[in-house]
């Protein structure tokens, strides 16, 4: 029998329609997930690390992520990725920003390359909890607000979806207590949705 996810995967894996169109100097599309997830992760876009590996959050953000989902009861940072399909608004790496400093943030029409495997992969594994991390994956379902308006609230039911701030570093967007604290909401509702999801 076919595994439609597997083969949406594996066609995935090979899509190279972003160098084609000389949008990435090197297309390798980064994700991974089982279709069991409870839990989908939206991402922006993978860095250099990531493209380095081939393997999501692998980098900074990826250990401060996983310190966020240690607070959010996780017991690990591979039990957090055992129960999560993660991709990204953009899967593969966007290449450093001409500044020298940090990556470019994804093109727009990357994003449009890239929305209809996150579509596909969304029918299929039908999450009980969506991941929005960071601006872009948060205004791409739930339109256009500033993040302190978003993190800290969850939106809709089936699938729950919840805006994380991005782990990356680069934003100073905790700096600010009272941002901090929208980041300890969200990640106490998520301890919530963990338990209901996957018990323990
Ligand atoms: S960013 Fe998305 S659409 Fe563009 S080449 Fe990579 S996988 Fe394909």
């Amino acid at each position: 029998m076919t595994d439609e996810l597997s083969d949406l995967q594996a066609a995935c894996s090979t899509c190279r329609i972003c160098a084609d169109q000389g949008l990435v100097a090197e297309a390798k599309p980064i994700f991974e997930g089982r279709r069991d997830a409870e839990f989908f992760l939206i991402g922006q876009a993978p860095g250099p690390v990531e493209h380095g590996l081939h393997r999501p959050f692998m980098g900074r953000a990826g250990r401060e992520l996983e310190r966020w989902m240690l607070r959010a009861r996780f017991s690990s940072g591979e039990e957090f990725r055992r129960h999560t399909y993660i991709a990204a608004i953009m899967r593969c790496f966007p290449g450093p920003n001409a500044s020298g400093s940090g990556d470019r943030p994804p093109p727009a029409a990357a994003i449009r390359n890239c929305s209809h495997w996150l579509e596909a992969e969304l029918k299929l594994v039908r999450p009980r909890a969506v991941l929005l991390v960071g601006q872009l994956a948060a205004g791409r379902f739930l339109g256009p607000a500033p993040l302190d308006e978003r993190v800290g609230q969850a939106f809709g039911s089936n699938p729950v979806l919840l805006p994380l701030p991005h782990p990356s570093g680069t934003s100073r967007w905790l700096n600010d207590p009272a941002n901090r604290e929208r980041l300890t909401r969200a990640l106490d509702t998520l301890s919530r949705l963990r338990e209901r999801c996957i018990g323990g």
